[in-house]
């Protein structure tokens, strides 16, 4: 089990490294500057938030956890109703 400490060094660390890719690559500019870096709930990546309500980044594997999930939600949304 990893201590706090050592989870915040890393996720600095990741945030810098992330952050450094982005410019290079020119995505920060593509949207004014108003950049934010979350951390995927798929695979666990840090990516370039492009949206408040986005929580997963691009990979076409965590799309499909996202839809999986959505669509899960709805099943226990529905299943409570009945
Ligand atoms: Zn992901």
């Amino acid at each position: 089990m990893l201590l706090p400490e050592v989870n915040s060094v890393i996720d600095a660390a990741y945030y810098a490294l992330v952050r450094f890719m982005a410019i290079n690559t020119g995505a920060l500019e593509d949207w004014g500057g108003k950049t934010t870096i979350a951390f995927c709930e798929g695979c666990g990546r840090a990516y370039i938030k492009r949206g408040n309500r986005q929580k997963y980044c691009g990979n076409r594997e965590c799309e499909a956890i996202r839809n999986s999930r959505k669509s899960s939600r709805y099943y226990y949304k529905e299943k409570g109703k009945a």
